[in-house]
């Protein structure tokens, strides 16, 4: 074989062994990003929001990562403070969600889901998988019509939060929209 054959060769191999690393990265990476479907993106929440009649609902859909900056049960002292302080935050509505005063809404129940920090498994079990946390807030608005725009107080609350995708669905129609940090004004359609 000459120098110029062995050259090739291995020139091969190495196109080869490229490809195989690249295939092999590719799906960790995606892993990452999608564990859940398309929607686990740390640092974004999903907001949904819905106006039917005088009811106003909120729902988030948030990787726990976004809130917690980990998505396994507590193990740390920190970690349960963490927990706590999360769980105190998602249950201060006025500090979340200020719908326009004018629609003179009340905040009437609220509820947080998290199953991973809810489950009785022992703490080491699914160490690398994804969790979500999700939240439903109910409002009844005494004048609906005056509900032009809704403040969001998720980038105050949680540092690590840098984007909310929103899907409102009112009575008049339905809109999609992005905030991103700072920015924290929903405007409703
Ligand atoms: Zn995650």
């Amino acid at each position: 074989m000459s120098s110029l054959q062995v050259e090739m060769r291995s020139m091969k191999l190495l196109k080869k062994s490229l490809r195989c690393l690249i295939l092999f990265i590719a799906p960790v990476a995606s892993t990452l990003v999608h564990a859940h479907g398309n929607a686990h993106v740390h640092g974004l929440i999903r907001l949904n929001v819905a106006i039917d009649a005088k009811n106003l609902t909120v729902q988030i859909e948030a990787p726990l990562d976004s809130l917690l900056g980990f998505e396994h049960r507590p193990r740390t002292a920190a970690q349960h403070q963490a927990v706590e302080t999360m769980l105190k935050q998602m249950n201060n509505v006025s500090a979340l969600i200020q719908p326009a005063k004018a629609a003179a809404c009340q905040s009437t129940t609220v509820s947080v889901e998290a199953p991973v920090l809810q489950s009785s498994q022992p703490a080491a079990s699914k160490e690398a998988d994804h969790a979500d946390l999700s939240a439903r807030f109910d409002f009844v608005c005494e004048h609906p019509d005056k509900l032009a725009v809704i403040a969001l107080g998720f980038f105050d609350a949680f540092k690590r939060v840098q984007k909310i995708d929103v899907q409102v669905a009112g009575p008049k129609s339905q809109s999609k929209q992005t905030l991103k940090r700072p920015s924290k004004t929903l405007k409703l359609p």
